[in-house]
């Protein structure tokens, strides 16, 4: 495996891949420590967790360094991302054990009856390089908390952060086997779904990957949880605030180059305040600062790989070639590394690649409705569901319009957005589960009732 660096084409480093016998070793110590990890106490994985925030935030610069280098975010957005890792862990490490606590369920006066719930045991990650530290920890923090070890496999391009991540926990002092990163390519993963040591799978990535991981889970008959795309809408009524809108939606849609799973991804805008808004949003994204990911001003670096630049463009001709007009951006950039110009599309056909698949990079395609309830008609009729934005100066107005979207998150006037104490997920092609908050950490555990009968029971004639 190896790493090259986006911004400028320059191999960085390169890893051998993890053998079948040394994958079948790291399950046997995950296994061997799940045992242990389960019979520890929450005070216990506490103290860990804690000093993995520790250890990011002493490392901040290294690790932030990292990500740039191997994927060529921002740097600025490198720092936020470590800063969040850290966040999460504290986050978890405070609120896990009210999460799991017993749930007492009212039945007879004689029985005393509650769900408990406890880990399942080893569970394999299977994540993205867009946000290759938060993505990771999204699903580890919740989950050593809860008393489940982790495997990942991460994304093929950015395999030192894979390794580094694994430095994080073995320096805060968590059991080896706690957490274990895999290097194996994706042609592994479904022999390591059906490994009995191997209780569940989480996957973030593409609707492909997703329906492969989700095949194997139902093959296996293991739990899966599935964060795959999505192609957000982003609502402007004609009561929104238009300054914070264009400049808040220019930031949704650009942020990490493009390339966030709940990017604002269609702006679909009522009439009345079009022209208003087409005009400010694109000065907007006209403003952003491009280039060299390493410069703490840069806004918008290059894409993650120079192939997804090539299916990124591929997109943006097929929508123009069906009829949309580039008001800014549309050809890749004239400049060594993987970049691509901040670009919005207006006037997109209902069934172009604009409006039907995801893009995932720097480009908004912009839609123009007659009112509310076309707006709302346009935004669901997608395949995907992850998030969604609307904007409006009236709140009442804002969460009925929130709660007709067909999405896993809606957010009034603010953009979309993932943190440790909500639900994150979606809907329909977007996948199904959660992670993070209560919801999340309750996905790989064992909800068991503990029935306990005090004096004679009764006879139940069904079941
Ligand atoms: P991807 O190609 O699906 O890769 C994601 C992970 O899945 C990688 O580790 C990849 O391994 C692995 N993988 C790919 N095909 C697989 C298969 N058939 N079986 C098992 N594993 C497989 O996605 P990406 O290009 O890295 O990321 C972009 C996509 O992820 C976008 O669609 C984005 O919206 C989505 N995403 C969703 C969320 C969310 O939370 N909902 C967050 C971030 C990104 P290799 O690298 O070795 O191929």
């Amino acid at each position: 495996m190896e790493s090259v660096n986006p911004a400028t084409g320059e191999q960085l480093e390169t890893y051998d891949s993890h053998t079948d016998e040394e994958v079948d070793e790291f399950l046997d110590r995950a296994a061997g420590t799940a045992d242990s990890w389960q019979e520890t106490s929450f005070a216990e994985r506490q103290a860990l967790l804690n000093e993995a925030a520790d250890v990011l935030r002493e490392n901040e610069d290294r690790y932030a360094q990292l990500m740039t280098e191997e994927m060529g975010k921002p740097i600025a957005q490198s720092h936020s991302e470590v800063q969040k890792c850290a966040w999460v862990c504290e986050y978890y490490a405070e609120r896990a054990e009210e999460h799991l606590q017993d749930e007492v369920i009212g039945t007879k006066p004689n029985a005393h009856a509650f769900v408990s719930y406890d880990p399942l045991g080893v569970v394999l990650a299977v994540m993205p390089w867009n946000f290759p530290f938060w993505q990771v920890f999204r699903f580890a923090a919740p989950n050593l908390a809860a008393g489940n070890v982790g495997l990942l496999k991460h994304a093929s391009n950015v395999p030192g952060c894979a390794k580094a991540i694994e430095e994080v926990f073995r320096e805060a002092g968590f059991p080896e086997g706690a957490f274990t990163s895999l290097l194996v390519g994706s042609d592994t993963v479904d022999d390591v779904i059906g490994d009995d040591r191997v209780a569940a799978v989480t996957l973030t990535g593409s609707e492909g990957a997703g329906r492969s991981v989700g095949e194997s889970a139902g093959k296996h008959l293991k739990p899966s949880v599935l964060e795959l795309g999505g192609s957000d809408p982003f609502v402007v009524l004609e009561d929104a605030p238009l300054d914070q809108a264009a400049e808040t939606g220019a930031w949704a849609r650009v942020q990490n180059s493009g390339q966030s799973c709940i990017a604002a991804k269609r702006f679909i805008v009522v009439e009345e305040v079009y022209d208003e808004f087409v005009e400010r949003f694109v000065e907007e994204v006209e403003s952003l600062t491009v280039g060299d990911p390493t410069d703490e001003e840069t806004e918008v670096g290059p894409q993650a790989r120079e192939d997804l630049v090539e299916v990124l463009h591929e997109q943006v001709q097929e929508t123009v070639d069906a009829g949309a007009e580039v008001q800014t951006g549309g050809e890749p950039m004239d400049r060594e590394g993987a970049f691509y110009p901040p670009t919005v599309l207006t006037d997109v056909p209902k069934d172009s690649t604009g409006a039907t698949e995801e893009i995932f990079g720097p480009v908004a395609t912009v839609f123009q409705v007659p009112d509310e309830e076309a707006a709302i008609r346009l935004a669901n009729d997608v395949k995907f569901g992850l998030a969604s934005s609307v904007w409006t100066e009236d709140l009442e107005r804002g969460e009925r319009v929130a709660r007709r979207l067909e999405a896993g998150m809606a957010f009034v006037n603010e953009m979309e957005k993932s943190d440790p104490r909500v639900p994150f997920g979606g809907v329909k092609n977007s996948g199904y589960g959660r992670e993070l908050s209560r919801h999340g950490i309750r996905e790989f555990v064992n909800a068991k009732t503990i029935w306990v009968q005090h004096g004679a029971g009764e006879r139940d004639l069904v079941e």
